[in-house]
């Protein structure tokens, strides 16, 4: 298929001087003269002219405007024209596969999403392809497409454009050639869904580089965490580093389907715990929402999982010591009640004291965080130092 247009190859944007350029000015809040640019860079005039030249013609860079200097003379205002670049993000789950265009700073023009009826990569495929369909057709709205970014449940190797495993998906060792058409040498990133939502919001919430953070994240049936430790996402040395589903949280506890007993996720797996809530229930509603009521059933139902969430929270401090936890994925309908609820229970069994508690909150992109984190790798790519 063809999109709008699409840089001839990745290479073509790995220069180092052109990559050092992109990165000045797309920190810098406002437009920049040349002049400014040689200063940022420490490039010299002649190479910042010749780059400059490249990217006003590509159309990566545009004038804004002028602005006069002492002598008289003007000097023309430079920015990435963010308009004309877009980035394709998706992010698949058990129910549904989610697309979006973004423009280079992040902001969503276009969104679509598919439901999921058969959660074979085939049949994913087929859905990201009418996705792509959809967004070819509004060719109008869509600029210069620099790359696609994928988040979904699982453990995944980036490097090898890999999902190596998805309990959530049922899936082995599926390519990204196994979900895209063909699109030439177009950049795809794949990434898991709790790594891409942290990214996502350290990006858009600004958090610094060097702020250790942890995300965890809980969907229907699936529970990740993410590590970000001095500025790098934590893989461990298999990629399993933050699968948190079958953290030990009760000893001789409820059964899980691993086959071991007081599994984290029998306690705070929705799925699950919707189920035995409408077996003991007397009531219709659902879970949340009869807890929002102030069911007492429900409320003993939340209380438990707010106990076994700080339980796993309060291991994440010990060994990791994060400056903040970010709180993703279902609970977080659950309110600022249940989130308080964590907390208390965190702190009154954290021993150390209340000085080590990191910063807790839910997540700010919810529930958009890991197909913005699937776009902001992207852009990280493209303005990549090499
Ligand atoms: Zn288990």
């Amino acid at each position: 298929m063809q999109f709008p247009r699409t840089f001839n190859s990745m290479k073509e944007m790995q220069e180092t001087n052109r990559t050092t350029v992109l990165r000045v000015l797309f920190a810098h809040d406002s437009p920049m003269t040349r002049g400014e640019i040689v200063r940022k860079t420490g490039l010299s005039a002649p190479t910042i002219t010749r780059i400059v030249k490249e990217l006003l013609k590509e159309k990566i860079v545009i004038e804004v405007g002028k602005v006069e200097l002492m002598q008289g003379r003007n000097r023309e205002l430079l920015q990435i024209d963010y308009d004309h670049i877009d980035v394709l993000g998706f992010e698949v789950n058990e129910s549904f596969v989610h697309g979006v265009v973004c423009d280079l700073k992040g902001a969503v023009k276009m969104s679509f999403s598919e439901p999921v009826q058969d959660k074979r990569p085939q049949a994913i495929a087929e859905s990201i392809k009418v996705i792509l369909d959809q967004i070819r057709q509004n060719e109008a709205k869509t600029a210069n497409i620099i790359g696609i970014g994928l988040s979904i449940s699982g453990i995944v190797a980036p490097t090898e454009q890999k999902v190596i495993h998805s309990g959530t998906m049922g899936w082995e060792n599926i390519h990204v050639n196994d979900l895209f058409p063909p699109l030439g040498d177009m950049m795809i990133i794949v990434e898991n869904d709790a790594n891409a939502a942290l990214l996502g919001e350290v990006w858009v919430a600004n958090i610094q580089d060097d702020e250790d953070v942890v995300y965890i994240v809980i969907s229907e049936g699936a529970i990740g965490a993410s590590l970000l430790v001095d500025g790098q996402l934590v893989r461990g040395s298999t990629m399993v580093a933050g699968e948190i589903s079958h953290f030990p949280v009760e000893p001789n506890g409820k059964s899980c389907m691993c086959g071991n007993s007081g599994c984290f996720e029998t306690y705070v797996s929705l799925e699950r715990l919707e189920k035995e809530f409408a077996e003991l229930s007397t009531g219709n509603m659902k879970l949340i929402e009869a807890y929002k009521a102030g069911d007492e059933l429900a409320q003993q139902f939340v209380i438990q999982a707010a106990h076994k969430m700080a339980t796993v929270i309060r291991s994440i401090i010990y060994l990791v010591n994060p400056g903040r936890i970010i709180i993703g994925g279902l609970w977080i309908e659950a309110g600022e009640e249940f989130l308080n609820l964590v907390l208390q229970q965190v702190k009154k069994h954290f021993s150390l004291g209340e000085r080590h508690i990191p910063q807790f909150a839910y997540s700010k992109l919810h529930p958009h965080a890991g197909v913005l984190g699937a776009v902001g790798l992207v852009i990280d790519e493209f303005l990549k130092y090499q």
